[in-house]
């Protein structure tokens, strides 16, 4: 694994629907487009929606699975693999950043369609080792943030730190092709003002910014993986944004890049 002089940029991205790993559309060229505005990654790490755990897991395998975790799609989206490799070695320096905070190997996962949805159209060609971080459910929002910021480090050693989630997300009121919920809309531009002027601390405290992050982070999971982006961030990074909209009613794409 070749190393890069210059720290790499945190990024976020909203997945949404699966068949974005497929479809040409808004979203998966806004991914692109992101893509092409970082250097190639030594690694990546991925913080997915679609892994929540009892306790901090590390994808530790040389070839790690391609996971089709969704039901009822069509069936060319099941043939995607995508077969980049892990980065064994990686947990060992992720232990070492993160103590106190203990994590564990994993050699069970692999990728979710949180992550490979989204590397698919960023990186087509496969080539970047990929490691995967679950989300702790045990532990409240500021040790998953606390946690980002242990892990920024490894910036500085060529790794592109990726969390893959929706900062609007609520699959109970979706509407397929209805507008966007006003709450939704409101919830979505309430993130994007606090992540410019670095509020971090609203963005973490989350469950007291009122009925509109309420009606937004119904389930959470998809919220979480932005903890972790923003614990990544310094205080001089700059955050670009991509696919600003709120898709299905209820689901923003808003991703961004800081760097
Ligand atoms: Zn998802």
């Amino acid at each position: 694994m070749g190393r890069t002089k210059s720290s790499m940029p945190v990024m976020f991205v909203g997945h949404g629907n699966p068949l974005n790993a497929i479809e040409d559309n808004e979203f998966s060229a806004a991914w692109k487009k992101m893509a092409a505005a970082v250097p190639k990654p030594a690694a990546i790490l991925a913080v997915s929606a679609h892994w929540e755990a009892r306790g901090s897991f590390v994808t530790a395998m040389t070839a790690p699975r391609t996971i089709h975790d969704f039901y009822g799609f069509p069936e060319e989206l099941y043939q995607v693999k995508y077969q980049a490799p892990g980065a064994p070695a990686m947990w060992e320096r992720i232990r070492d950043l993160a103590a106190p905070v203990r994590t564990k190997p994993d050699r069970a996962w692999g990728l979710d369609h949180g992550t490979w949805s989204v590397l698919v159209q960023m990186f087509p060609k496969a080539d970047i080792p990929v490691v995967q971080l679950s989300i702790d459910r045990t532990a409240d929002p500021a040790g998953l943030y606390d946690l980002g910021q242990r892990l920024r480090p490894l910036r500085d050693e060529g790794i592109l730190i990726l969390g893959s989630g929706n900062v609007v997300h609520n699959l109970r009121l979706i509407d397929w092709d209805g507008p966007p919920f006003p709450w939704a809309t409101e919830f979505d531009e309430a993130v994007k003002k606090a992540i410019l002027s670095g509020r971090h601390k609203d963005l973490v405290r989350f469950d007291s910014l009122g009925d509109a992050a309420a009606l937004s982070i119904n389930s959470e999971e998809h919220y979480l993986p932005l903890l972790y982006v923003l614990g990544g961030m310094t205080p001089d990074d700059r955050p670009a944004f991509y696919a600003e909209k709120v898709w299905g009613g209820s689901v923003s794409m808003r991703s961004f890049i800081a760097g």
